[in-house]
């Protein structure tokens, strides 16, 4: 263990009562997407009065934020990507409050530590993960052009790296019929109803043929008001998944044909809006071995294999901008579902206190070595751009 790092891990030490201020606050003050307001005031706060020159509101979004600590002209620059969302009804069930404690702390620690080693660290603060996907307007505005890696961490039922995320469309179904009475003269009306119907049954039997990593789950957001007047609009909303985009984008159209099948049958009138996009993951491994090594030298004892069922993110399409890789904390048991009461539970228990600790230590120590050790942010560069023209080359 290098002088340096012991020197971070202090440093972290030293900012604990913070760290884990930061992690209760945002938990016990849940706020949905876009509304982060609350989190993101402290977040700001505590980086500036560590030096670091915070800018918020970026593409648009009041509550996206970024703070720079330059330390040096030029040198290596330094992602470190949080969320603080959380999630309707439940409250942080996905535990964004650790992510944004630690990587808070590893990037307070880490400018503390730099020496007159020439680096740039720069925070994002990338807010409604889990509904509209903040980092995709901020892709779209350049925010993260011009920095070298992004790295993330978030909690997790074991500590690992994300090996893959799937890549997925989110998309509304919207069927417009006819009104009529539904006794008197239902001859006479269309029900925007059983398009949606029929969209849910077609796409159950595509399901039969479809790859296995193939992921297709929707809702029926809207289907009539009243049992007595046919539907004259209904809506449903789904989620399509695979593990690569090429496959998805086949799969999508046959479940868009299921939908379009469905308004020639019925003879409604149908509109597909796509809501949003998420890609799959690039991955690198170089990187995730950095968080691994690291993660192991702070003193996560149980390192597991990445999990092999996934869900999707739009950090995924970050990962096409830059290397990007996320570290996963264990602070629950093992096979403890997210998304799920035990994890807000968890959030300010002593073992979310720990993961948000030891977390802030590996990603500071990580950040510390692409930034210094010979080579290495080189490598990652290399690999990545494999990986992302093999990816690029199979559109
Ligand atoms: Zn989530
Ligand atoms: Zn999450």
């Amino acid at each position: 263990m290098s002088k340096s790092k012991q020197n971070i891990y202090a440093s972290v030490d030293s900012l604990r009562d913070t760290i884990i201020g930061i992690n209760d606050f945002i938990h016990d003050h849940p706020e949905l997407g876009n509304n982060e307001f609350q989190a993101v005031e402290l977040l700001t706060r505590t980086l500036a009065a560590h030096h670091f020159q915070v800018e918020q509101g970026l593409a648009g979004l009041p509550t996206a934020f970024k703070a720079t600590y330059a330390n040096q002209a030029g040198g290596p620059i330094i992602g470190l990507l949080c969320e603080y969302d959380a999630l309707e009804g439940l409250g942080h069930g996905c535990g964004h409050n650790l992510q944004a404690s630690s990587i808070v702390g590893a990037a307070i620690a880490l400018s503390q530590n730099l020496g007159d080693v020439p680096a740039t660290i720069v925070v994002y603060g990338t807010p409604a993960e889990e509904t509209t996907s903040g980092k995709l307007p901020m892709i779209k505005a350049g925010v993260f052009d011009d920095i070298d890696v992004a790295l993330m961490m978030h909690g997790g039922d074991r500590t690992t790296v994300d090996g893959k995320s799937l890549a997925m469309n989110l998309i509304d179904f919207i069927f417009e019929g006819k009104a009529a009475h539904a006794a008197v003269a239902p001859e006479k009306g269309i029900s925007a109803l059983d398009g949606v119907l029929m969209t849910f049954n077609a796409i159950e039997y595509l399901r039969e043929h479809v790859r296995s990593d193939v992921k297709m789950h929707g809702v029926i957001t809207n289907g009539g008001i009243a049992a007595n007047i046919v539907p004259d609009l209904a809506t449903a909303q789904f989620y399509v998944r695979a593990a690569d985009r090429p496959y998805l984008d086949t799969v999508l159209e046959r479940v868009y044909n299921a939908a379009r099948g469905a308004a020639l049958a019925t003879g409604s009138k149908l509109t597909i809006k796509e809501v949003k996009r998420c890609e799959n993951k690039v991955n690198v491994d170089r990187l995730n071995q950095v968080l691994l090594k690291n993660a192991e030298e702070a003193g996560i004892k149980e390192i597991s294999p990445p999990r092999s069922s996934t869900g999707s993110t739009d950090f995924g399409n970050v990962t096409y901008i830059v290397p990007g890789a996320c570290l996963r904390v264990a602070f629950v048991p093992f096979g403890t579902a997210s998304h799920s009461t035990e994890w807000v539970e968890a959030g300010t228990s002593e073992e979310g206190h720990q993961a948000v600790i030891l977390a802030s230590k590996a990603l500071a120590c990580s950040a510390y070595d692409l930034i210094t050790v010979p080579n290495l942010l080189l490598e990652v560069k290399e690999e990545f751009d494999k990986a992302k023209s093999a990816f690029m080359s199979s559109l």
